[in-house]
């Protein structure tokens, strides 16, 4: 059961104090309404039918940046080529990227692998159960550890993410800058002591944490008249709750360009890979370069095949946004004099259909291979450059 000192501690700081309203809080309420009203809502999601570490793992491990409906697809197909932590160890990276390929950030994935190789060798293939063995493994940070230990072994280890961030500001009155370290570090408290508050249900209260955020408090518009907090909640009662969590706005988005070149010469298409260590380092593209806005085709062309292009022809164009990145690439069917030979020979390929439908592209290339196999190649919107 959760006191108010219990609270105060995990709050720690003065100038918070009177944000918070312990006072008039019934921290054992708010708990219970939490797990009585997760009992009765909880989604029927794949990952919640299993206590498997490593399907809760993985699961959460997608979640990040990316949305439920999303991943659930992603996952069962993840879930059915590897099955386990052996699998996925012992997996060509390839199928793993191929498994990731549309979730962006492959760096999950590749962590991923790194982490069942690493159970495999220190932890005999099972999965560790203790939190500083979790916390350890690449690509888990404080939240997946507490996310994982909670759910799969009913620890009391506290979660805190973006959903977790704004029900506990809103909720207590976490008024200071989100991302500032003390409110982090109050945030954190608040987290654990109320999961430590409810020790034989670690996993339901976590739980509960985490879909309230996903399908109530909402960042926009939240549906507080559904919320089974809200006779508990500062930000309602003080008319805050579209100022609460406290996020500065973020940076104006860039515009930046890309040209990407098809070149196919006897049904075989050029595709280089990207270096490791890169961001989705692995994954295959078409040959691209950015380009500052204007710049001649026929110039990146050069720069990139080291010969002199016959023809381009813009083909189409690719708009996508990673984080405040707006891109556009734009699309350019490409003929050379003779194949050109990119420097590194391990880094490229000529490949046909079979490669454009089973290789691992990031969106913005995998939406180029999808036009290539639907047969819109043949049909560049208009000429750019002719040589
Ligand atoms: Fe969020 Fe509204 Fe519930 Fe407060 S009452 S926790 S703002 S949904």
């Amino acid at each position: 059961m959760l006191t108010s000192s219990l609270l105060v501690t995990a709050i720690g700081r003065n100038d918070l104090k009177p944000h918070f309203a312990t006072r008039q809080l019934d921290p054992a309420g708010l708990t219970a309404r939490l797990l009585d009203w997760f009992a009765g809502n909880a989604r029927d999601l794949p990952w919640r039918r299993t206590t498997s570490p490593y399907a809760i793992w993985v699961s959460e491990i997608m979640l990040q940046q990316t949305q439920v409906k999303t991943v659930i697809p992603y996952f069962e197909r993840w879930m059915k080529a590897l099955p386990g932590v052996r699998a996925l160890a012992e997996a060509d990276l390839d199928l793993v990227l191929k498994l990731w390929e549309g979730l962006g950030y492959y760096t999950r994935a590749r962590n991923l692998q790194k982490a069942a190789q690493i159970i495999m060798r220190d932890h005999g293939g099972r999965f560790p159960e203790n939190f500083e063995a979790v916390l350890a493994l690449p690509g888990i940070g404080r939240y997946t550890a507490g996310a994982v230990c909670s759910i799969a072994f009913g620890q009391p280890t506290p979660i805190l993410d973006g959903n977790v961030v704004r029900v506990l500001s809103r909720l207590f009155g976490v008024v200071t800058p989100a991302k500032e370290k003390r409110t982090v570090e109050t945030l954190w408290g608040l987290a654990e002591a109320l999961v430590r508050s409810v020790p034989e249900s670690s996993s339901e209260f976590n739980q509960s944490l985490m879909e309230l955020g996903a399908t109530v408090c909402l960042p926009r518009q939240p549906l507080c008249g559904q919320c089974p907090v809200r006779e508990l909640c500062f930000a309602l009662r003080e008319g805050k709750v579209e100022s609460l969590p406290n996020v500065a706005a973020g940076p104006a988005a860039t515009l930046r360009r890309v040209h990407a070149f098809v070149l196919e010469t006897g049904g075989k298409f050029l595709l280089v890979r990207r270096p490791e260590g890169t961001v989705n380092g692995g994954l295959w593209e078409f040959p691209n370069i950015e380009v500052a806005p204007g710049s001649d085709p026929k110039a990146s062309a050069r720069g990139l095949f080291g010969v002199e292009p016959l023809s381009i022809e813009l083909a189409h164009q690719v708009r996508h946004t990673i984080t405040r990145y707006r891109i556009t690439v734009d699309v350019f069917h490409v003929r050379t004099a003779r194949r050109p030979k990119p420097a590194k020979p391990d880094a490229f390929q000529w490949t046909g259909r079979d490669g454009l439908e089973s290789l691992a592209f990031p969106s913005a290339h995998r939406q180029i291979a999808n036009r290539l196999l639907a047969g819109d190649s043949a049909k560049p919107r208009r000429r750019s450059q002719s040589a």
